[in-house]
């Protein structure tokens, strides 16, 4: 059977495919039924079994791998290394959650982490899930305002923070943010668990904050604190999105299901074995870190790295070095990251023994072939994109490998449909669904979403339905993914921009992404947004702003300007003069959320004169405010 006729299987065959995928986690009780469908757009998947994540995570292994890594924290912020073994992080698992329980949380409730990358975040995390609480992780370091909407959303019992985190050397005190967004929040925690690493000053405010090191010592030595057994459609985590696009969803995700889709995601694309290392260079404030530094690779029986720390601190071979000195199999990152490598010394990534790496993949945005080329050749190694959401929790393109063929992969497309998913181009306007090749459309995928995908925003089912199922006709049939696609003979798809970020220069339709595309395979430029800005004649006009690779290479007007004029150059040849941007501004960087998306609606309303909106995830304002600053000088 080859790939394309497996994929049918697990369409057609739905319940039969995804029983056999179930074999792959440890039940309580199996399900009774595979898939519930009778409430459309909601789908509740294994209905009827049990189980629990922290035990396929952890207790699950004990019997055959108590004495191998599991969790391997390395932090080139504060200099430490530290291994924990699957037998040492089950007891450092047991003690978090008899904490977590002594604190009043009990199943159902909700945890709030507010955490840099240290062990104990993720140990918190599979405390929560042992207890069937659920828990909340919001990115460290976010903002008060942004953390106290969230505290508000999720109402958790127990917040679990740390004095501070440390990003390039450069200390930021969460404890302040935190105290400071209860007081704006409307809702109260019982308790707030303080990890004091020491970094930065903590106000304790008891009985409300309780000590991690003291509380930690009296519950080490406690009896076990089983795995609550609990229904495979019981919540175990909420995650916000991005929020790239506006206000953030909180996504609501199963416990079944989603152990069903990752231990299968591992298999069917990742290829970690159990035993190896996977080394996901994300955080746990994202789903990519939730998904692949925490529950995939632990459920698989590997070693996770858990990285506090810049890709380019102490220096840009610090990855690599990690790949060799640990034998990663397999590596996960953003393309943003790449680009930040691009920038440094090749030759770091030749210094190191890269013999153990099978695979690296990339996710999160747009993968353009420039850079997808250059970290290919550099490596020597298969790169593999792939395409999903926070909403789905695991993959919906990618190139699937060890999956009866190995498909090769195509420069510039994240691949094909994963099993499970029924991915679809819809026309934006009619909802008709386009069969044809290279047709451009929605990227839709149809009803029921796989196991793993979200069950409902976070108590709000109306935003739900209303948000992702109702785009395309009044029965919700198709989710709707916001991003544009096409899809090629072969299956392949190309994702070409979120469908709000489509520029209308006089009646012609285009993305953004394409015209960033031929920005970028100029030779001077090392990213680059485009943005439609109001035109009073043309209704939009494309405007483009470039980082470039060498910043002096703009430095007088002339040079400037015959770079432009260089650049508008490339996009003519490209895409015609439709494309052509208005301006091409060179600037020092680029508005991005901190977990690197280009924050283009920012841009656009900076171009605009209007407010910038939402901008709580933002990563560092100060690039908005220079862009604004570059903008205004012509
Ligand atoms: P929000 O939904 O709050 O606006 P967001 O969409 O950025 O934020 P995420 O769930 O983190 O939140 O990002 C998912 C989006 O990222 C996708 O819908 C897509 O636009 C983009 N994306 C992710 N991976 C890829 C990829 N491999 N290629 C192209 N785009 C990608
Ligand atoms: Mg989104």
């Amino acid at each position: 059977m080859d790939y394309a006729a497996l994929h049918q299987r697990s369409l057609q065959d739905r319940d039969a495919y995804w029983r056999e995928q179930s074999a792959r986690i440890d039940w309580r009780r199996r399900p009774d039924q595979v898939c519930d469908t009778s409430n459309p757009p909601f789908a509740r998947w294994f209905v009827g079994g049990q189980t629990n994540l922290c035990h396929n995570a952890v207790d699950r292994h004990l019997p055959h791998r108590a004495d191998q890594p599991a969790l391997i924290h390395v932090s080139t912020e504060t200099g430490t290394e530290q291994v924990l073994t699957y037998a040492q992080l089950h007891r450092e698992v047991q003690a978090m959650a008899s904490m977590l329980q002594s604190l009043g949380v009990r199943q159902g409730d909700r945890v709030l982490l507010y955490m840099p990358m240290i062990p104990q975040a993720v140990i918190a995390m599979l405390a929560t899930v042992r207890l069937g609480a659920i828990h909340s992780v919001v990115f460290g370091g976010f903002a008060s305002n942004s953390l106290a909407s969230r505290i508000d959303d999720a109402r958790p019992k127990v917040i679990v923070t740390a004095d501070g985190g440390s990003r390039g050397g450069k200390v930021v005190a969460y404890k302040p943010l935190l105290d400071e967004a209860l007081r704006q929040a409307t809702h109260a925690v019982d308790h707030v668990l303080l990890v004091d690493r020491g970094l930065a000053p903590a106000d304790r405010l008891p009985p409300r904050d309780v000590d991690f090191t003291r509380l930690r010592e009296q519950h080490l030595n406690k009896p076990d604190i089983p795995c609550a057994w609990v229904d495979a459609t019981h919540p175990s985590y909420i995650l916000y999105t991005s929020g790239t696009t506006g206000k953030p969803k909180g996504v609501q995700r199963d416990t079944g299901g989603y152990a069903v889709a990752l231990a299968a995601s591992m298999e069917q694309l990742y290829q970690g074995r159990p035993g190896e290392t996977f080394f996901c260079a994300s955080d746990i404030g994202w789903v990519v870190g939730h998904s692949y530094i925490v529950y995939g690779p632990l459920i698989t029986g590997m070693a996770t790295i858990v990285y506090e720390g810049l890709p380019i601190r102490p220096d840009a071979a610090i990855w690599w070095s990690l790949v060799e000195k640990y034998k990663v199999s397999v590596m996960f990152s953003a393309p943003t990251a790449i680009r930040v490598l691009k920038k440094q010394d090749p030759a770091c990534l030749s210094k190191h023994d890269l013999s153990s790496l099978k695979q690296l993949f990339l996710a999160g945005e747009p993968l353009d072939e420039p850079t997808a080329r250059w970290i290919t050749d550099a490596l020597g190694k298969p790169v593999v994109d792939n395409y999903w959401q926070t909403e789905t929790g695991w993959p919906i393109l990618s190139v699937p490998r060890g999956v009866q063929a190995d498909l090769p992969a195509k420069f510039g497309s994240p691949g094909v449909a994963m099993p499970g998913y029924d991915v679809r181009l819809l026309n934006e306007a009619t909802g008709e669904e386009l069969t044809a090749v290279d047709q451009k459309g929605v990227v839709a995928i149809r009803y029921p979403l796989p196991p793993g995908c979200l069950q409902t925003v976070w108590g709000d089912d109306e935003r739900y339905v209303k948000t992702y199922w109702r785009s395309f006709g009044a029965t919700p049939e198709f989710y709707n993914t916001f991003d544009w696609g096409i899809r090629d003979a072969d299956g392949y798809h190309f994702i070409l921009g979120r469908t709000d970020d489509v520029i209308n220069v006089a009646g012609h339709r285009l993305g953004t992404r394409e015209i960033e595309e031929a920005i970028s395979s100029h030779a001077a430029v090392a990213e680059v947004a485009v943005v439609g800005v109001h035109d009073a004649l043309k209704g939009q006009v494309p405007m483009a702003f470039a980082v470039l690779k060498n910043a002096a290479a703009a430095d007088t007007p002339e040079a400037a300007q015959a770079l432009e004029a260089d650049v508008m150059r490339k996009v003519d040849q490209h895409l015609g003069a439709v494309g052509r941007p208005s301006r091409v501004v060179f600037v020092n960087a680029l508005p991005k959320t901190r977990s690197g998306k280009l924050l283009r609606r920012a841009i656009q309303a900076v171009c605009e004169g209007r407010d910038a909106g939402d901008l709580t995830t933002i990563e560092d304002p100060v690039a908005l405010a220079q862009l604004e600053q570059q903008l205004n000088t012509p």
